[in-house]
């Protein structure tokens, strides 16, 4: 099939056309920079840190934002850094480590790893069996705990303004719909472009330019850019409840194409409604007891499942 824009042949079919390779990049690129500029996700004075794992979507996020600052003309050198959590999971995260490492290298971007394993004392291969007989919590569970209390804490240490996520389309997809099914608005209403409801200096503040890029695009496009990675799949993603929603809508958007779009947008239209809601409720952040970061209780959950551990 040949691209809507030119007589090349077309390396996708998107629901406004066929896109040949050029004109793939350039749709692509221009999607992610229009989010970027439409949502302020960046600011020329901040610093920022990409929170990268290896994987398609952070160093297609890495490489973007690095773009998009050279095209502002704002420095790469003293603007940006990246920030990697290392699980320890077996046969999966050290592969893309490497692919993460030679990647940094190669961009010029300082990279940060900090590991579950020197900070909680156990990597989630060995914490996650612990943790799952007390509580029957599944590994994203744990691994979703801690590697966002990680990320918060380096991001303070690296003295950030704002953290950069390659969360995409899909990923929003599936969080909007976990979130109806179980009914937790308090969690909605932190998701959006720009993560959370209420600033507080003991967070720092998220945001997602991928935020409007299918899977499958953010897929096509880290391919046609030749990165070197694997793309391979974490061993527990299949564990929990996300993967049953990802495959429930995967379906639907095989039937019904622009289902994942049309909740996003449906989304982000009582957003701000949500917010309001979640503003008029008092804001329950104090400090941990244990470590001094933001828990909602005493003691926070990375904190409470580092002492099961310890316990057991
Ligand atoms: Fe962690 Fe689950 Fe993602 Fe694997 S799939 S890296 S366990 S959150
Ligand atoms: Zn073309
Ligand atoms: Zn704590």
């Amino acid at each position: 099939m040949p691209c809507s824009k030119c007589q090349y042949q077309a390396v996708i079919s998107l629901q406004h056309g066929n896109l040949c390779k050029n004109h793939f990049i350039g749709y692509f690129e221009d999607k992610v920079f229009k989010t970027i500029n439409k949502y302020q996700l960046i600011d020329r004075n901040e610093k920022l840190c990409v929170a990268v794992s290896g994987g398609k979507d952070s160093l297609t996020v890495l490489y973007l934002t690095k773009k998009y600052l050279e095209k502002n003309s704002i420095s790469v050198s003293n603007n940006l850094v990246a920030l990697a959590v290392d699980e320890g999971i077996n046969n999966y995260r050290e592969h893309t480590l490497v692919d993460l490492k030679k990647f940094c290298t190669e961009h010029k971007v300082p990279l940060t790893i900090v590991s579950f394993q020197e900070e909680l004392g156990k990597t989630l291969d060995q914490a996650y069996p612990i943790i799952n007989k007390d509580t029957n919590k599944r590994p994203c569970n744990v691994c979703g705990v801690w590697r966002r209390y990680l990320l918060n804490k380096h991001a303070k240490k690296l003295g950030v303004d704002k953290v950069i996520t390659g969360h995409n389309l899909d990923d929003e997809a599936q969080a909007i719909i976990m979130n109806i099914f179980k009914a937790n608005t308090t969690l909605a209403a932190r998701l959006g472009p720009i993560s959370g409801v209420h600033e507080h200096d003991l967070f720092i503040q998220r945001v997602k330019p991928l935020y409007f890029c299918a899977e499958k695009e953010v897929r096509l496009y880290a391919l046609l850019k030749n990165f070197q990675i694997k793309f391979s799949e974490c061993p527990y993603s299949k564990e929990g409840y996300r993967h049953h929603i990802q495959e429930m809508l995967n379906d639907f958007e095989h039937k019904y194409k622009g289902t994942k779009q049309g909740i996003v947008n449906s989304f982000l239209a009582t957003l701000p409604l949500l917010q309001n809601h979640e503003k008029q409720a008092p804001q329950a952040i104090q400090q941990c007891s244990k470590c001094q970061e933001a828990s909602n209780k005493d003691i926070c959950n990375a904190c409470a499942m580092k002492e099961t551990i310890q316990n057991a």
